[in-house]
């Protein structure tokens, strides 16, 4: 199993809701998407990245990959009005960044493995990334997010980057 790169129907489609409670292929799902996080490396990852059409992710944003965790339904329940532009990178889109305006915070609400509600505020890199990882499980990619000019150029350099055979780096989700 791995990383599917843009274009790929699974990451333009919508993803499903789980039921934590009710779904005993979770767990290897989040053992799996974690191991393909962290070798790529990356910082978040959606199900739908690895062709699954659920809505889960995993992220870890330490600096010791010691800090997995794993969300199921995550939503973005409210958005700050203060937005920032900043490059972002996507495992899916190897290569390239592109210029992402984003909520520089975010409240996500979403469920356990274990089927518990949370509530999350988010700042930064984190907000950043759950607006990311959400898109991921709408059916969306950076690309989707840019002005129809950045993004021509954006896939540009993609297609000049999959020529030279690049690999991702950096806060790759
Ligand atoms: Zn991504």
């Amino acid at each position: 199993m791995e990383i599917l790169s843009h274009p790929s129907p699974p990451l333009a489609t919508e993803s499903c809701e789980v039921d934590p409670m009710n779904d005993d292929a979770l767990r290897s799902l989040v053992e799996r998407m974690a191991k393909l996080m962290y070798e790529a490396p990356g910082i978040g990852l959606a199900a739908p990245q690895i062709g699954v059409m659920k809505k889960v992710i995993v992220f870890d944003l330490s600096e010791d990959a010691s800090e997995l965790t794993a969300l199921c339904n995550p939503r973005i329940v409210e958005a700050s009005e203060e937005c920032e532009v900043d490059e972002e990178g996507c495992l899916s889109l190897p290569g390239i960044s592109v210029p992402v305006n984003r909520a520089c915070r975010v409240i996500v609400e979403a469920q356990t493995l274990e089927g518990d509600r949370v509530r999350i505020e988010a700042d930064g890199l984190q907000a950043r990334m759950f607006q990311h990882e959400c898109d991921h499980l709408a059916g969306k990619l950076i690309i989707d997010r840019a002005t129809p000019e950045e993004r021509k150029a954006a896939l540009r350099r993609y297609r000049e980057a999959q020529e030279m055979g690049a690999r991702a780096g950096g806060n790759q989700t």
